[in-house]
């Protein structure tokens, strides 16, 4: 009788270490990091010799390695299921090839982030992907800091699944590697952090499924007219032919790095399976719907409205929120210049999603870690002890004949002309003078609130629920 409690309490400490273990706050390229408190120490429990005690233990490592045989046999079930499908349709593909090209981006990304600098990556890396990184980028500049990533090393990668999605292929790609991680600030040093360890995180690529076989990785060529690239800014598009190179027509793209413990969350549970039926009906009205499309957008948007309140200019992001929205932000905007140390947004997942009056409408959850410190005067004065979650959920709306031309508004080109769009508080193309905040132009930011605020308005999560914010 006695024995129960105790091995619940054993089974708790356990589980706790795993927890914490893997809820190390990393920096490193994206701003890794799964989160939770910290700070933890785990205490010694008493009367660790007992032979009970060590009975207990042993009990429990059998069973965590008896449960992680079922769940690694399981695993691979269900990867070799996902494989068959993916190679009849892709009967081509060369997993020895993909692995080198996910091997050049893992050292070319960590080299762009220590560098601040995306020009070499930005053929092959989304645009979602592309804007984090900025924002992180901008984000640390306003502050002057540096985080540099040296002994880089690559301990083993492999194909952890292949999924479908709308009108793409998508591969998860599980990397175990090592860094020394240097975050360094030049207004604050007790911010600075150095880390010298071993991690796991998950990339996901994506590909068109109806791709012309090219090259992005080792080749500096337009895969479509080949014409030698310039170098690439915004927008991942070649200056003679026009073309998009990271549409996924050409060659994988990533679009995503994901820790370990965050991954696990986001790909078993409710999500895909709770809302699996208003995607296929969404997929069904709109073909080039696609889940990492649309959490590629409120990714974006998301870290580009915290960069705004930082910046206090609005004009970032303009072009993609509601007039309604844009108002609400500018109430909101901070009378002090707040600034995220290690921002990181860890989780993106689409939770809800509804149709009517002809508009669509979903809710995306998005979980991010960073430490909000005060700038004044060139000085840093520290608002969150330390590293605080943050849960918002934002609401997308679009025409539900689908978006005039997707991929554009979100990566400053005009849905209309397709001309370059700048930031700017005009809500109109100068070139073409169309307005660019519509439904009809693409998923447009119709709303956000604290995911607390989510939970007690919607408390089932229905489509029901979300369809009363459709007007
Ligand atoms: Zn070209
Ligand atoms: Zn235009």
């Amino acid at each position: 009788m006695k024995q129960i409690p105790r091995l619940i309490l054993c089974i708790s400490i356990l589980v706790l270490i795993v927890f914490l273990s893997s809820s190390e706050l990393y920096a490193r390229a994206g701003g890794g990091g799964g989160g939770g408190g910290g700070g933890f120490s785990s205490g010694s429990s008493s009367g660790g010799g007992e032979p009970e005690t060590i009975l207990i233990m042993i009990g429990i490592v059998f069973i965590v390695s008896v449960s992680g045989f079922i769940s690694s046999s399981s695993k691979k079930k269900r990867l070799n299921k996902e494989k068959k499908i993916f190679l009849i349709n892709n009967p081509d593909f060369d997993p020895e090839a993909f692995k080198k090209k996910v091997e050049l981006s893992f050292f070319a990304i960590q080299d762009a982030w220590s560098r601040k600098d995306l020009t070499k990556v930005r053929k092959y890396i989304s645009d979602g992907f592309y804007q984090r990184f900025i924002s992180q980028f901008k984000m640390m500049d306003t502050f002057l800091q540096t985080n540099v990533l040296s002994k880089i090393r690559l301990k083993k990668l492999h194909i952890d699944s292949y999924k479908e999605d709308g009108p793409f292929d998508i591969i998860h790609i599980e990397i175990d590697g090592s860094m020394k991680d240097q975050l360094k600030c030049e207004l604050k040093s007790s911010i600075n952090k150095k880390n010298n360890g071993s991690f796991t995180e998950f990339w996901s690529f994506i590909r068109k499924k109806n791709h012309i076989a090219k090259d992005l990785y080792s080749t500096d060529l337009c895969p479509n007219c080949e014409a030698k690239l310039q170098p690439l800014g915004k927008a991942s598009k070649c200056s003679y032919c026009n073309c998009i190179l990271n549409s996924g027509k050409f060659d994988w793209v990533l679009y995503k790095i994901t820790q370990s413990s965050a991954y696990d969350k986001e790909y078993s549970i409710s999500k895909k399976a709770a809302i699996h039926a208003k995607i296929g009906e969404l997929k069904k009205i709109d073909p080039e719907f696609s889940v990492q499309s649309i959490e590629n957008k409120a990714s974006n948007a998301y870290l580009q409205i915290l960069l705004s309140h930082t910046k206090k200019d609005l004009s970032l992001v303009r072009r993609f929120v509601t007039n309604k929205i844009f108002f609400q932000l500018e109430e909101a905007l901070p009378k002090e210049t707040e600034v995220f140390n290690q921002l990181c947004l860890n989780e993106i997942n689409l939770i809800n999603a509804a149709s009517k009056n002809g508009k669509h409408i979903v809710a995306i959850s998005l979980c991010s870690t960073g430490q909000k410190v005060i700038l004044k005067d060139d000085k840093l004065k520290l608002k969150d002890q330390k590293i605080a979650f943050q849960s918002m959920v934002i609401f997308l709306t679009c025409d539900d004949s689908g978006a005039k031309n997707p991929d554009t508004l979100y990566t400053h080109n005009c849905p209309s002309c397709g001309k370059d769009i700048i930031d700017s508080l005009d809500i109109n193309c100068i070139h073409c003078g169309e307005q660019l905040n519509l439904f009809e132009n693409d998923w447009i930011v119709s709303g956000y609130m604290p995911k607390k605020e989510y939970e007690e308005s919607y408390t089932y999560n229905t489509s029901e629920e979300l369809e009363s914010l459709i007007w």
